[in-house]
């Protein structure tokens, strides 16, 4: 019998074989295939209940499968896993393919739509009905069927297009290399980066050193490598990724590609590619978005040029440098940092003990809200070093089931992140609490040394942190728009605004003990934290902005006028720019988030989201990082909401207010208070 397809309350991970995986898949597929095929057979008029709340209540099993299958393939996978994710992904592609076209179960979504205003909804239903109309109607549902067939033309385009945009970034990544055979050409370079190309090297049969255009083996090289002739040459080529005269160029995919998504948006009845997107947010218009990057732009930029001044100052006075290029960013910045702050990974690390700063969080969530966290070892568990907890409240109620998997692995993906296995919602008047879990990548401790965090990780953890715990007190009534199922520029708000606690003296007194003396962290250390963080703010918030900026310019407006893809570029990045142009390089051609991922018209959302973080924890800096009036009303306007209201009205009750840039403005130090 196929563990998957039995009822579960956690995830059933030791009975599970890779071979039940696909048939599950496939049965699941076709049980929920029948639930929507009953809603469409449905004779009754369609109304809010038998149709928008019978089709989100329909696939309950496939999303906890799809849920155990995909962490997996994330956290604890291999080959064999990789290659049923190969198989299951076009399946499931296909089947959220036929329910968006499915015209029969449209006409009902649509008929509930046309009248919503005389339904008596709550705000959550009111949510999940427009979420429903929108999914079909943003994908085509009310169009001609010519339109339809050249919806579906377009959008087959575009997926090519944008592959092929991420295949020639990758290619012109792969296909430089820097050979280097003398020794004294990786002057300035710490150990592990010379070793790293030394092994680079030595894998690709060449003796000597060999950098390439990796983040791991470029990023040190442009910190520290003290000739300045090589740090050019890397950084040119970096720069001229997929924009070079040979079969990689991605100048005309970049065209195409902004001028297919207008067309399409057009199609669908939106001005611009930006206004379609932008409607799914909380920033809502190209114009809220292009003036608040503006706004942020004239606060940034005196600060920005201050730096800009003292770093070209202070390359002149150490290596006599008369113009400072972009080759020299990096390495500038990195020396002025050591020293002005001489702080050190190494130093801090004592005090960011793993097991001492993850009592400190849970502490923290205690303090704010009332949570417990007891270790448990009756779940069920993928790997043995994954570790679980019941969380529970105040009253000892139980709140969440928590996994928590901390270390290295082969079989899991780099970074960190926050998923769930089962989604809150309310079901026949019971409150189904959620299964959240976090996945980092924290050095493993030794036989003679605990696992000691960098200050970096520390932040990440608590970042983590905040996202778990906007899925753990989730307290809505349907599991699509509970816990972080929110606008995409809304998600960041509960981790961003967690990390702020890791730089109070409050909090580090909690957790940031020295693993060997037990004592904590020195004032001193924790001041030279504070200002190195808002190092070099203005120039890296001018940089975010440009960015933000040409993600617009390309997506806001018609681009059909559009020839050359650098001159437009330059244009845009004329009122930013604080280091001289390079004609060889160009930014679009490898702009991967927008023209290949899913942030066009959405990289904006990381300033916002720290405008947001910053504004909100400014609240809790006035009434005390700890105080509980202001806790409780995060956790009842925004943690426990979801998405079942918009995300400006909830945070207006959370703050009494719409959020001001000025408070991170204040903190990043680029407004004196
Ligand atoms: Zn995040």
């Amino acid at each position: 019998m196929n563990p998957l397809l039995k009822k579960f309350k956690a995830a059933p991970f030791s009975k599970i074989d890779n071979e039940h995986y696909l048939p599950a898949f496939k049965d699941l597929i076709e049980r929920t295939k029948k639930e929507i095929d009953a809603i469409v057979r449905n004779n009754e008029t369609p109304n809010f209940h038998n149709t928008i709340e019978a089709l989100e209540r329909t696939g309950e099993q496939l999303n906890l499968v799809s849920g155990i299958f995909f962490n997996l393939n994330s956290a604890e996978t291999n080959d064999e896993i990789q290659r049923i994710a190969q198989e299951v992904s076009p399946l499931l592609t296909n089947f959220k393919n036929d329910l968006l076209l499915n015209e029969a179960l449209f006409k009902k979504v649509k008929a509930v739509h046309s009248i919503k205003d005389k339904l008596d909804l709550s705000p959550e239903q009111h949510m999940l009905l427009d979420k429903q109309y929108k999914g079909f109607a943003r994908n085509g549902a009310n169009l001609s069927e010519i339109d339809k067939l050249k919806l579906r033309e377009i959008d087959a385009e575009l997926s090519k297009l944008t592959l092929k945009f991420g295949e020639n970034v990758l290619a012109e990544t792969n296909a430089y290399e820097m050979h280097l055979t003398a020794e004294e050409e990786l002057n300035g370079l710490p150990e592990g980066a010379k070793e790293a190309a030394a092994h680079i090297a030595e894998d690709r049969g060449k003796d000597g050193w060999m950098i390439t255009l990796d983040y791991p083996s470029y990023i040190p090289f442009m910190k520290y490598a003290e000739n300045r002739e090589l740090r050019k040459i890397l950084s040119l080529a970096f720069g001229s990724r997929a924009f070079k005269d040979n079969e990689y160029n991605n100048e005309a995919n970049v065209l195409r590609v902004a001028n297919l998504r207008h067309q399409r948006a057009q199609l669908l009845g939106y001005d611009s590619h930006a206004h379609f997107v932008l409607e799914e947010r909380m920033a809502e218009t190209p114009q809220k978005v292009t003036s608040f990057l503006n706004e942020l732009m004239e606060k940034a930029k005196p600060a920005a040029l201050r730096e800009f001044h003292e770093l070209e100052q202070f390359a002149k006075e150490l290596d006599g440098i008369d113009k400072l290029q972009k080759w020299d960013s990096a390495y500038y910045a990195e020396k002025l940092k050591q020293k002005l702050f001489d702080l050190d990974d190494e130093i801090l690390k004592p005090y960011f003990e793993l097991e001492k700063v993850i009592s400190g969080v849970f502490s923290v969530a205690n303090k704010l809200y009332g949570l417990n966290f007891t270790e448990t070892d009756e779940v069920d568990v993928y790997h043995k070093e994954v570790k679980t907890y019941n969380v529970t409240d105040a009253d000892g109620a139980f709140v969440s089931l928590f996994y928590a998997d901390f270390h290295p692995r082969p079989g899991k993906r780099n970074g960190a992140w926050m998923t769930s296995y089962r989604s809150q919602q309310i079901k026949d008047e019971v409150n189904e609490r959620p299964h959240i879990s976090i996945v980092c990548n924290f050095t493993k401790p030794t036989a003679s040394k605990p696992s000691l965090l960098t200050f970096n990780e520390v932040t990440t953890l608590f970042h983590e942190f905040g996202h778990a715990l906007h899925g753990m007190l989730a307290n809505t009534t349907y599991s699509g728009l509970s816990g972080t199922n929110v606008f995409w520029d809304f998600v960041e708000l509960p981790s961003q605004i967690l990390e702020n606690w890791c730089y109070e003296k409050e909090t580090l007194a909690l957790f940031a003990k020295h693993y060997k003396t037990d004592e904590i962290i020195p004032m001193e250390y924790v001041e030279k934290i504070k200002e190195s963080f808002t190092f070099h703010e203005g120039m890296q918030t001018l940089r975010q902005l440009s960015f933000g900026l040409l993600d617009m310019a390309w997506h806001g407006a018609d681009p059909s006028g559009i020839q050359n893809v650098k001159a437009f570029e330059s244009k845009v990045f004329e009122t930013t720019r604080l280091y001289p142009d390079t004609p060889e390089t160009c930014m679009s051609t490898s702009f991967s988030h927008i023209f290949q991922g899913g942030y066009s018209a959405g990289y904006y959302s990381y300033k916002w989201a720290e405008v947001l973080d910053a504004d909100a924890f400014e609240y809790f800096k006035k009434e005390g990082i700890f105080n509980k009036t202001v806790a409780t009303r995060f956790r009842d306007y925004v943690l426990s909401r979801g998405g079942t209201q918009d995300p400006m009205e909830l945070y207006v009750k959370f703050r009494g207010q719409k959020p001001n840039p000025d408070a991170l403005l204040k903190r990043a130090g680029l407004l004196k208070n």
